[in-house]
């Protein structure tokens, strides 16, 4: 048993507690106290703000290595993708647990203690399944456990290049042979204390309705999270109306796949209708600005989302930048550029949206929150830095949305165990990890 003395702690509500004592039982909180104003004998100090564990809803570790090489230049997000598939082409399974150990460790210094993983990489090259047809997950999944981070394994079905062209390149990689395939291989990932297997379906171009509905029958039957891409660019919607006569949201509700284990990844060219569906069924949508940015797809109706009934969770996906101070803060601030308004989403809804809501999109539903019997996941934001020194007490949660940023994270604790201790990862030489490992896949 280890008590964590939190100098100042979020416990879910609009602003910070003091004296925050946290009683951690192995790798769960079994007390929580508050108000009390220096730290019991034995207990390990937490100076700053703890926040409970910050979940990475989505994510493509292996897109950490196109950081810096797709930003520049006067192309789109299908240029941006035809790079990426080049790297995609690359990977092996070795080369893929370096480069997804090193990116989780930069994860967790960033205060990411889970990461959902949208999966796809399952097969070699040439789309012939490896004679372990999961090495690739178990790849990831080493890769988490030497990063110290909770992982959500999201396998991703993905049967097509498009409504009428079969997967080329490397794409073939990607698919399994069809959706009783998928079903065959996913079948054999278990579930363990620092892994959940969760479905994804890649998006309604990369996977007919029928599939998309036997995916999320797979899914409500093991009780798993379900994900997909939905309405990212505005070509998908295109494709989809003209295939189907219906938007992407809805051909997945036709399929089955919309409830409150569902989400929505991007959801940022949606019509009335769409935004009604996700709301109505409870369904969370991912929000991933610094990509969504990056790849010039929009803005994503975050406050009308969240009116109609949605949850919102925070990813950062191809991994642009890996900060989620910064997704949370542009949910907000990207509505503000749009609307000319301010005040959509305060700092708790966003901080909510990046812990409790994101950890229950990846199915650790009682986490993301500092109360006994929530993982004990703790993050640990210093105010002695230059972006939050002088920051207000009444306007703490304000200064950590809106100013601070990863490099402020100086503890983290994960399932009980330290793995960021000042700033620094407690096993992982994070900058050479990811030097060595970029170098390795990079042409
Ligand atoms: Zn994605």
């Amino acid at each position: 048993v280890t008590d964590y003395w939190c100098e100042l702690a979020w416990l879910g509500g609009d602003d910070v507690a003091a004296g925050a004592v946290v009683t951690v039982d192995g790798d769960h909180i079994t007390a929580v106290e508050v108000d009390i104003a220096s730290p019991p004998a034995g207990a390990t100090r937490l100076v700053g703000v703890t926040l409970p564990g910050i979940a990475n809803a989505h994510s493509h570790a292996f897109q950490r290595a196109l950081r810096a090489t797709t930003h520049s230049g006067p192309d789109s997000f299908w240029t941006w993708r035809t790079q990426m598939y080049d790297l995609a082409a690359r990977l092996e399974p070795d080369t893929y647990r370096a480069l997804a150990r090193a990116t989780f460790a930069e994860m967790v210094c960033a205060g990411i203690t889970t990461v959902g993983e949208f999966h796809y990489l399952h097969h070699a090259p040439d789309g012939t399944p490896y004679a372990d047809p999961n090495v690739m997950a178990s790849a990831l999944t080493d890769a988490a456990a030497d990063a110290g981070v909770r992982l959500t394994l999201l396998d991703t079905c993905y049967l097509r290049g498009g409504v009428d062209t079969p997967v080329a390149g490397a794409q073939q990689r990607f698919a399994d042979a069809d959706a009783d395939a998928w079903v065959a291989r996913v079948d054999a990932l278990a579930d363990g204390p620092m892994r959940r297997v969760g479905a994804a379906i890649h998006s309604v171009r990369a996977v007919d309705p029928a599939s998309a509905a036997r995916v999320a029958t797979w899914a409500h039957a093991r009780g798993a999270p379900l994900h997909a891409h939905v309405s990212e660019q505005p070509a998908e919607n295109a494709a989809s109306v003209a295939a189907y006569g219906r938007t992407p949201t809805a051909v997945l509700a036709d399929a089955g796949a919309l409830d409150g284990c569902f989400t929505a990844v991007h959801a940022i060219h949606l019509d009335d209708d769409d935004v009604a569906r996700l709301g109505g069924a409870g369904s969370t949508c991912c929000i991933c600005p610094t990509t969504e940015r990056d790849l010039a797809d929009g803005v994503a109706p975050a406050a009308r989302l969240r009116a109609a009934g949605a949850a919102l969770a925070l990813g950062s996906d191809s991994h642009a930048v890996i900060d989620p101070l910064e997704e949370a803060r542009a949910v907000e601030l990207d509505e503000r550029l749009l609307s000319g308004v301010r005040g959509h989403h305060h700092a708790a809804d966003l901080l909510r949206a990046a812990t409790a809501a994101g950890q229950r999109a990846l199915g650790w539903s009682d986490g993301g929150v500092l109360q006994p019997g929530a993982p004990a996941d703790l993050v640990t934001i210093a105010l002695d830095t230059v972006r939050l020194a002088g920051t207000p007490r009444a306007h703490l949660l304000d200064g950590v949305v809106f100013a601070a940023s990863g490099c402020d994270v100086r503890h983290v604790v994960v399932a009980g165990r330290v793995v960021v201790r000042d700033g620094r990862h407690v096993t992982i030489d994070v900058p050479r990890a990811l030097g060595d490992a970029i170098a390795a896949v990079r042409p």
